[in-house]
């Protein structure tokens, strides 16, 4: 197992044309799975492995390959039976490789090689089948269970000093480790604790009616300006050589609501 993922200019080089398919897969299973990203070196079957996991089960795993992307799904049999009642409904090319692929004990091991993003809309239908996406973004688009304030990320382990230091990093903000706590934007409990307890987004959000502000035809509109985050180049361009990628994102990711809820829209937009 790698330590940290490959850097991504390293990854973009080796992806060449299919670089931006890659990147729209892993954001896509990022956005909508909570997942441990495992990285290992590839093997024969490519440069690298990028594992989705949680708690022993595998979503998928893509393969970085010199100008290709391999994506391995493995069907289980109840999978197959799902799969099988829409399959016709799926392009010629995902078909054949369904039908050529092997099924031993553990499931129908398919190996999609993608060059381009033809079939990416197909392979999150797949991704869906396998399991149905579990994480949803905070109602500005922050991203709850990846932030380090959030009450059971604390339990699992406390990170608040680190934190602290980097929201002022970043920014500019002065919380003490013992103040940062928080149940999380949707949380319905009564005593929910909020770290941003009179957020103008979220009000805004529940006064609309709506999910998060990817839903609004106003967004991205003044209040949520006030509550936008970093993205990593956001956090490059205001901190110069002090801008440490690694902890952007150990620390950090969780607030760039701005780049998620611009995908959100441009899904939407294509759906
Ligand atoms: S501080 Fe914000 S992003 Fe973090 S858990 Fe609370 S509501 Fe979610
Ligand atoms: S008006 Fe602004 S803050 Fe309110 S839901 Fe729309 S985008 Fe979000």
């Amino acid at each position: 197992m790698l330590e940290r993922a490959p850097a991504l200019a390293e990854l973009r080089s080796l992806l060449g044309d299919a670089y931006d398919t890659w990147q729209e897969l892993y954001d896509y299973i990022s956005d909508h799975y909570i997942m441990d990203i495992l990285w290992d070196e590839g093997g024969k079957y490519g440069h690298y492995e990028c594992k989705f996991r949680k708690s022993g089960r595998t979503l998928c795993t893509l393969y970085v390959k010199d100008n290709e992307l391999t994506c391995l799904l493995i069907f289980g049999k109840k999978e197959r039976e799902q799969f099988a009642a829409i399959k016709a409904s799926f392009p010629s090319e995902l078909q054949a490789v369904y039908d050529n692929s092997k099924t031993y004990h553990d499931g129908k091991w398919m190996y999609i090689g993608l060059q381009d993003s033809r079939l990416l809309d197909y392979i999150t239908k797949m991704l869906t089948i396998k399991k149905k996406p579990n994480r949803n973004m905070a109602m500005c688009g922050y991203c709850c269970d990846l932030c380090k304030a959030l009450t059971r990320n604390i339990k699992r382990q406390d990170e608040r000093q680190q934190l602290s230091l980097l929201w002022e990093k970043y920014y500019d903000l002065q919380i003490p480790p013992e103040k940062i706590v928080c149940d999380g934007c949707r949380s319905k409990k009564r005593s929910a604790k909020r770290v941003d307890d009179n957020c103008p987004v979220r009000k805004c959000v529940l006064e609309l009616g709506l999910n998060s502000c990817g839903d609004c035809a106003d967004y991205p509109c003044e209040i949520f300006a006030e509550r936008e985050g970093l993205s990593s180049a956001d956090a490059k361009q205001k901190l110069g050589s002090s801008y440490n990628n690694q902890e952007y994102e150990d620390y950090l990711l969780a607030y760039d609501n701005r780049s998620r809820l611009d995908r959100y829209k441009a899904r939407q937009a294509r759906s």
